[in-house]
């Protein structure tokens, strides 16, 4: 069966870390959750204390760090230079800075490199903003999810109160709509959907009705 590219572009809380997880584990692909690299970029950044607007300090650091994906007992563990960051990449004000330091031009640069070297031989889902559009225009399979800020925000809140994050639902769904805001107004590969992208509103869905419709859209692309 031929091995595929699958693309899946949306916001944040659309949905697209957790069916990108369960896609790639059923076709046995591997998983490339882009937003972890450049979260893992603005980490870096911060506790180098780089000011996300100093672009020539970024590009050094994005040449300097290392990223690697791990497999974990439970998940999949992002490292940098080698050190678990898997959880400290994960909170909001890690999620924020990320937004600026990911509309730097060089770090873009850098990231999308990676990520066409990581899925070039297919059988992979990369799961961002950016991945129909500018990563892997010629895409096997191109998804765009989405879904009202307020659910998104909601779902969010859930996910960091189940790990243990005190957080405010008013507040998370103000950041998710700024971190929409600077994903969608920035200059370089800002969010948007390619022409080509099939859309899925998860409003109203919840994970397995939206993996449903697009089990049957990736069988029909396999099979061709
Ligand atoms: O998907 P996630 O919420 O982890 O992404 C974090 C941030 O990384 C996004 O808000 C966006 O600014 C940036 N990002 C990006 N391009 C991607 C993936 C993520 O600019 N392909």
């Amino acid at each position: 069966m031929k091995k595929l590219i699958v693309a899946i572009d949306g916001p944040s809380g659309v949905g697209k870390s957790t069916l990108s997880k369960l896609l790639s584990l059923d076709l046995g692909y591997i998983n490339l959750d882009t937003g972890a690299m450049y979260r893992a970029v603005a980490l870096a950044s911060l506790r180098q204390g780089i000011d996300a607007k100093d672009h020539a300090a970024l590009k050094q650091l994005c040449e300097k760090i290392v990223i690697e994906f791990v497999r974990g007992e439970k998940e999949e563990r992002v490292l940098l230079d080698g050190e678990d960051v898997s959880a400290q990449i994960r909170t909001p004000e890690i999620s924020l800075l990320t937004a600026s330091v990911a509309a730097c031009p060089d770090v873009r640069r850098a990231m999308v490199e990676r990520q066409r070297v990581l899925g070039a031989d297919g059988g992979v889902v990369l799961e961002g903003r950016d991945i129909g559009t500018v990563v892997f225009p010629n895409a096997d399979v191109k998804f765009f999810l989405k879904a009202s800020s307020e659910v998104r925000g909601q779902r969010r809140f859930l996910e960091l109160q189940a790990k243990g994050v005190d957080v405010d639902l008013a507040r998370t769904i103000s950041e998710v709509q700024a971190r929409d805001i600077a994903d969608t107004s920035r200059t370089n590969s800002p969010l948007r959907q390619a022409d080509d992208a099939i859309v899925i509103d998860t409003t109203d869905l919840n994970i397995t009705q939206v993996l449903e419709r697009m089990f049957k859209v990736i069988a029909k692309f396999r099979q061709s």
